[in-house]
């Protein structure tokens, strides 16, 4: 498995592999559907299976998230999962891994996608904050990952006030500290004794606009997700303050892993298999799509 999220780590698998923290994120949301048995690799270390040597590196994604490197008589594949090459300060960077064989997934494999540096958008988050202050901006993330992604981000520029959860939350972040991953004040906005007026709060993007966010200000709507790089899908959801902070390489930095992987073969899918595969022949590789399972585009 190289990470948590749903799309990925499904309940009702008979053997699980993957790092220690992949497997408590997987204990966590899916207890005993987490799999029969479960096996922790942790970065670096090797497995043999057969005439095969199984390791996961660094994917960057998320907490716990990996690559898989697989060595067979001296040739390499490397599956990449879902990965980001930016740094982010709740899970360890992506570590390029030369190879024979890359299989990339393809979220933002459009031209069309460049995501902005995340200091940006959250100085903009934060202008936001101290031009309302009568109002709470509410903030839709997805809970694996974006949630506590977006509080480590505020905390490193300085935002040090409390940030508000909503209920389901609580858990992950709990998890992310114990694993090491400070996050600050964090409460849950059901103990809140005030409408939260000028404070920042995070829920899942369901619950913008929903009856769960009347006891809030008059909501600041905001998203964190590289979608919001696409202004109708901001507009459709209602969002005032869309948020391009994404934890999937955008277009460049998919062709800069091909480039610097060095391999021969691309193999593209998890997204826009088309163009990736269209741009690795223009730069030389054998390319193909990879249409393995099918992916629900919200999710990161
Ligand atoms: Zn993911």
């Amino acid at each position: 498995m190289t990470h948590g999220h749903s799309d990925h780590a499904r309940p009702g698998h008979d053997a699980v592999l993957a790092t220690p923290e992949t497997i408590e994120i997987m204990q966590s949301r899916l207890g005993n559907g987490a799999g029969r048995t479960r096996q922790a690799l942790g970065y670096g270390d090797a497995l043999k299976i057969g005439d095969v040597t199984v390791t996961l590196r660094p994917a960057g994604h998320i907490l716990g998230s990996a690559q898989v490197v697989i060595d067979y008589r001296g040739q390499r594949a490397v599956v990449t999962g879902d990965y980001k090459r930016r740094t982010d300060p709740t899970c360890t960077p992506f570590e390029l891994v030369p190879c024979d064989l890359l299989v990339t997934e393809a979220t933002f494999g459009l031209p069309v996608f460049r995501h902005e540096p995340d200091t940006r958008e959250i100085a903009r988050l934060l202008a936001s904050v101290t031009a309302f202050p009568e109002r709470t901006h509410q903030i839709g993330v997805y809970g694996l990952g974006k949630c506590q992604r977006l509080i480590a981000l505020l905390r490193k520029a300085g935002y040090d006030r409390a940030i508000w959860l909503h209920g389901s939350m609580i858990q992950l972040c709990a998890l992310y500290e114990r694993l090491g991953v400070p996050l600050g004040d964090i409460r849950a906005v059901a103990d809140a004794t005030s409408s939260l007026a000028g404070e920042i709060v995070l829920s899942p993007p369901s619950a913008l606009g929903d009856r769960w966010s009347r006891r809030l200000a008059d909501p600041v709507t905001a998203l964190a997700s590289g979608w919001m790089r696409v202004r109708g899908r901001a507009r459709q959801r209602g969002v005032e303050l869309p948020l391009i902070i994404s934890d999937h390489v955008d277009w460049p930095e998919i062709i800069q892993t091909i480039d610097e992987t060095g391999a021969g073969e691309i193999w593209v899918t998890h997204g826009r298999e088309e163009a990736v595969v269209y741009q690795a022949r223009k730069m030389g590789r054998r390319a193909r799509a990879l249409a393995l399972v099918g992916r629900e585009d919200e999710v990161e």
